[in-house]
């Protein structure tokens, strides 16, 4: 099944060079700095490649779906972090479908043109997987919002000028989901900071942090859709979340096997080839017949999500299997480099600590199982 129309073709070859001539020579730059410099968001704005769904008034070209999936794919065969998917098919969207007209002509021409950074906040130090436990509040005083909280393992935390904040704004501090709402806040409003920046397993280059809110006051024009619908908000944006999550599974997978391909044919053990020991051979067919199975599975979701379905189980079994399956073919393709492959020098050393997070964030395998046994009403 080809999803993908000869003008997708085409926008993915040329993004592929462009990433292969701006991106990839720095990435190991990128890695030891702990950082994507803001030059990149600059030119990758410039180039089209943020947002590039939106409509023409806010910056983009009204592209479909394909275009945004092309993007987070060869991004993630690259091993460029998350922090430009995030921002352009994850984050952008909560200001298009929930924002007044005001906010999307005041926010999203200046994210597409990368000049603006987003991030979005769920996340807290006792609140994760149940999101409904989560105990920032915001409370009304006059036209504001005051805002108080931590929020923590943000992506793009430290680089973002706009940050999509998910408090309680009713019966703060008791779980449940009413009165969840989105209050985007920006970067230097007093009473907000950005913590250190997290040091992580993997994905060096993408910054990650938490964010401390102290009496914040933002106003309240500033929230995204109505008061206390919050969590549903996020419960739908999830579903291209988790799409984009499986995406990057999916392309880091496919990277790792052909570049585990070509090593097994040159390197020799024996006096032949690795490759050639049947056991090699056997764990390659393996990892071929699961990536090949995820490729089939994956583009039937895309195009079924291009095509307005109903994804959420789907969804979470392609977050959940792709994301395990990639985890199985770093570890053994890591194996077929042997010693080498625990060298930094060797993409796979970086590819297998990078991929490890793709069981958890976005839904842990544990929540995806949680969503498919209730699909199967259990
Ligand atoms: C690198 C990175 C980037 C991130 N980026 C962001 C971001 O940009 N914004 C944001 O808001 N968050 C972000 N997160 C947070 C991420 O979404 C959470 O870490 C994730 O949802 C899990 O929550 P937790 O860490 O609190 O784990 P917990 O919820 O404490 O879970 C711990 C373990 O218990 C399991 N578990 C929990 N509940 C159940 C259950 N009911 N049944 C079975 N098992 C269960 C989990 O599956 C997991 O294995 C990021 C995390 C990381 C590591």
């Amino acid at each position: 099944m080809d999803i993908y129309s000869e003008e997708h073709k085409m926008f993915r070859r040329s993004f592929v060079k462009f990433v292969e001539s701006e991106l990839s020579p720095h990435i190991e730059e990128w890695e030891e700095k702990r950082e994507i410099p803001r030059w990149v968001w600059l030119r990758m704005g410039e180039m089209g490649y943020l947002c590039p769904w939106l409509e023409e008034k806010y910056g983009g070209t009204g592209a479909d779906f394909g275009f945004s999936a092309i993007l987070n794919e060869e991004l993630a065969k690259a091993g460029v972090g998350i922090g430009f998917g995030l921002h352009s098919d994850i984050i952008a969207p909560y200001i298009q479908a929930y924002g007044t007209e005001k906010q999307k002509s005041d926010w999203l021409p200046a994210c597409a043109r990368g000049e603006k950074i987003l991030a979005i906040a769920m996340t807290e130090p006792q609140a994760g997987s149940d999101l409904q436990g989560m105990r920032a509040m915001a409370v009304r005083d006059g036209n504001d919002y005051v805002i108080n909280g931590s929020k923590t393992f943000i992506s793009n935390g430290i680089s973002a000028d706009l940050i999509i904040v998910a408090v309680k704004t009713e019966n703060a501090g008791i779980p449940g989901n009413k009165g969840i709402s989105l209050i985007v806040v920006e970067d230097g409003t007093p009473g907000f900071t950005k913590g250190k920046k997290l040091n992580k397993l993997g994905m060096h280059s993408q910054d990650t942090a938490e964010l401390f809110f102290d009496n914040c006051r933002v106003p309240m024009s500033n929230r995204l859709g109505e008061e206390g619908k919050g969590f549903s908000y996020l419960m739908e944006k999830l579903q291209q979340e988790r799409l984009i999550s499986a995406l990057c599974s999916q392309g880091l997978a496919e990277r790792m096997l052909s570049d585990t391909l070509a090593y097994v044919k040159t390197r020799e053990a024996f006096g032949k080839p690795i490759g050639k020991f049947q056991h090699n051979a056997f764990k390659l067919a393996e990892m071929a017949t699961e990536v090949e199975l995820g490729r089939v599975f994956l583009d039937n979701l895309i195009s079924d999500h291009m095509a307005g379905e109903e994804i959420v189980a789907k969804v979470s079994m392609a977050k959940y299997w792709i994301g395990e399956m990639a985890n199985r073919v770093a570890y053994n393709c890591l194996q077929l480099y042997g010693g080498y492959g625990y060298m930094e020098e060797y993409p796979i050393a970086r590819h297998y600590r990078d991929v490890r997070v793709h069981t958890i964030y976005a839904g842990t395998s544990e929540i995806m199982k949680l969503i498919i046994a209730r699909t199967l009403g259990l």
